[in-house]
């Protein structure tokens, strides 16, 4: 934020800021891609939530004293979803991007999973509840609340994204695998099916349980957490999915240096990891050292392994 200046919270709501800011994984970093969207809320905010914008040190968050939706019925997708200023942000960033960097680095959007939504527009408890209570009214609230989902995400292929993350936080410290069976797995083939581009899916925490799931889906990728063990994670997924992510944040990210980076990221690329990275929404105080140890660390490892470039 400081070396573009593009700060939060107006690099999450304003075009130009957001593409400069996004810039800065591929020109300060060295990264091979670019995600203009930073935050989990866009589509939230143009749903009708209350959006805290917080200031230059936090995320975004979704005010959750007056959750907008309690039950299924009052789940609308509204007409101006698209052109609401907070997605249309992410629009023009995105298009931004691509005529500045045209094919050089790769532009990864990013569109919410039903089951995210539900906890901004319903508040996580409720709807964690109704999930318990009544599983066929929760069914038919993801089933209304999807259109977000493949609404603006084809918006962002139309805008220029290459891929998309889609986070969808059925986490492992509150629903079990068997849960993404039942609520998510079928949804999840629907959104690769309508959403034509590959797609990434997020889910943080512990995710072994559901991995197998996960792998049947067609997403192109899992963009999973470092409670889960490379070479168990890739096992598991038995090469039907690839594995991106991993590096922990609160720990090694943010408080621990270059070489602790290091390790992680060589043992993802022994596990046979395809793609590594953050494993979730970064600690906005992370060092810039420990970011650019990323790229470092694998441009590295593939130069002693020649044999697998
Ligand atoms: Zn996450």
């Amino acid at each position: 934020m400081d070396l573009v200046d593009a700060h939060f919270p107006d690099s999450n709501r304003n075009a130009e800021k957001m593409a400069r800011l996004a810039a800065t994984s591929y020109t300060e970093l060295g990264f091979d891609s670019v995600m203009p969207v930073f935050s989990i809320i866009q589509e939230s905010s143009a749903l009708g939530c209350d959006i805290q914008w917080e200031e230059k040190e936090n995320w975004p968050t979704v005010r959750m004293n007056q959750p907008i939706w309690s039950e299924p019925d009052d789940i609308k997708i509204p007409a101006n979803l698209l052109t609401h200023p907070d997605t249309k942000c992410v629009l023009d960033a995105i298009k931004l991007l691509r005529k500045e960097f045209g094919d050089e680095v790769a532009i990864i959007g990013k569109t919410m999973g039903p089951w995210s939504l539900g906890y901004h527009g319903f508040g996580v408890e409720k709807f964690l509840l109704m999930s318990l209570d009544d599983p066929g009214k929760t069914k038919l609230c993801l089933d209304k609340m999807k259109e977000s989902t493949i609404q603006f995400g084809r918006a962002q292929i139309d805008a220029g994204a290459d891929a998309l993350t889609l986070p969808d936080h059925a986490t492992g410290d509150l629903v079990s695998g068997e849960y993404y069976d039942r609520f998510l797995r079928e949804l999840h083939i629907e959104l690769v099916e309508k959403i034509p581009i590959p797609l990434i899916l997020h889910i943080c925490g512990r995710t072994i349980d559901r991995m197998d799931y996960i792998a049947q889906t067609g997403m192109a990728a899992f963009h999973y957490d470092s409670k889960n063990d490379p070479a168990e994670s890739m096992e598991v997924v038995d090469r039907r999915i690839s594995l991106v992510g991993n590096v922990n944040n609160p720990e090694t990210l943010y408080a621990k240096g270059p070489e602790v980076v290091r390790e992680e990221i060589r043992k993802n690329l022994a596990a046979g990891v395809q793609l590594v990275g953050p494993e979730c929404a970064i600690p906005l105080q992370t060092s810039i050292e420990n970011l650019k140890e990323i790229p470092r660390a694998v441009r590295e490892w593939h130069q002693e392994h020649p044999s697998l470039n």
